[in-house]
């Protein structure tokens, strides 16, 4: 198995938007005891590290200096609005220690480009990151700090890193990443998402494929709801690989965001654990079979019901790693979550296979999903098989 880095910091729960909101600390708290009740910490091959925040000049790497000063005098006030900054909104309120707690999450992605880069792992696993959907001078989505962006930035600047593909499975359309690098080759940023017709952030559309130097270097793949394992899994395996193999990174992001799963409360699509150890394993064998060799950094992302948080990072890192785990979840995890939450977690640690068309709020057409999700595949193809550096791939494109 490849080394493999876990960043956790016990002051993630200060990024805590509010106990009623749907970015609390508990949707944190349930994964990170998940992992420390199988002892992952205490496998030969898992390293864990405890992060720094992230210095200011790491953070204007991305974000302007308004931004950031803002930042720090409304988290010091501890109250405050600015709209124009997307600041003070119920999606992104202002809270103590609103600064330091985003630093930290900069920090927890930094300190895993650091750990890969330096050779003390091959790949690590910040489960607080992702945060997608931030921009230079707007807090939008429950996201103030893009770790995203910075990272991608940090290792261009610091390592002369020319490739790095930026694949995001979260629910949401990774938009503040893919629109940061939308005129860039330097970043081929890739995005599967449920259809921006139904869900926030209203963007990552098929047609959005970068524009400039970085036309056919943004890839976006709307999805629609109720999509389940095997349709997700057709469409990946239909766009991904070929791309992959031809840009050949040198160093991967995947923000495996847990809201597509089909518990999630915001997202809609019906997606279970096995679709996530297959993601794990799939995007693993690419990253090491290209000149990443092996060098894969996972960042959280989404996810708000705590009990699918838990099992799909548990999932991804299955996948990504190849450990074995037990079927039924562990009891002192059960009773934690129930004493501590009042939560029920799932008795098994995978989900069992899904009939989608039992589950309430998928009142959609099977024949409806399966056309919309060919259309979506052929429309995609057609968009990128005029760009040069695909040509490899205009065989695959065509059939
Ligand atoms: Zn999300």
């Amino acid at each position: 198995m490849a080394k493999t880095g876990i960043i956790w910091s016990d002051q993630y729960i200060k990024y805590n938007l509010g106990e009623g909101h749907p970015m609390n600390p508990k949707r944190l708290i349930i994964p990170y005891q998940l992992f420390k009740s199988l002892s992952l910490f205490d496998l030969p091959d898992f390293q864990f590290f405890t992060p720094s925040p992230a210095t200011d000049s790491e953070i204007l790497l991305f974000h302007t200096f308004n931004y950031l000063k803002t930042m720090k005098e409304l988290s010091k006030a501890g109250k405050g609005v600015q709209l124009r900054l997307g600041l003070g909104t119920g999606d992104c309120p202002v809270f103590p220690e609103m600064h330091e707690a985003s630093s930290l999450v900069v920090g927890g992605a930094l300190e895993g480009v650091k750990r890969i880069q330096s050779g003390d792992v091959q790949q690590a696993f910040a489960l607080l990151g992702g945060l997608h959907h931030a921009f230079a001078e707007k807090a939008t989505g429950f996201c103030y700090y893009n770790d995203v962006v910075i990272s991608i930035k940090y290792l261009q600047q610091k390592y002369g890193i020319e490739r790095v593909l930026y694949i995001d499975t979260d629910v949401h359309h990774g938009d503040g990443v893919l629109q940061a690098f939308y005129e860039d080759k330097n970043v081929l940023g890739v995005s599967l998402h449920e259809s921006p017709r139904f869900l926030f952030p209203g963007t990552g559309f098929t047609d959005e494929i970068g524009k400039g130097l970085g036309l056919g270097y943004t890839i976006n793949i709307p999805l629609f709801p109720g999509t389940w394992n095997e349709l997700y899994i057709m469409t990946f395996e239909n766009i991904i690989p070929c791309i992959w193999e031809e840009y050949d990174p040198e160093f991967v992001i995947w923000q495996c965001g847990a809201d597509g799963h089909y518990r999630d409360i915001l997202g809609h699509l019906a997606l279970t654990t096995e679709l996530y150890s297959y993601l794990g394993k799939r995007i693993a064998e690419l990253s090491q079979d290209c000149s990443a060799q092996g060098r894969l950094l996972l960042l959280g992302g989404g996810g708000y019901t705590p009990d699918s948080v838990a099992r799909v990072w548990l999932a991804s890192l299955v996948g990504v790693t190849g450990i074995t785990i037990p079927t039924d979840s562990p009891s002192d995890w059960i009773d934690f979550c129930l004493q501590k939450y009042g939560i029920e977690v799932n008795p098994h640690l995978k989900d069992p296979p899904l009939d989608w068309k039992k589950l309430d709020g998928y009142p959609f057409i099977e024949e409806e999903i399966i056309e919309a999700t060919q259309q979506s595949i052929n429309y995609l193809k057609s968009l990128l098989r005029p760009v040069p550096d695909w040509k490899a791939c205009e065989p695959f494109f065509q059939t």
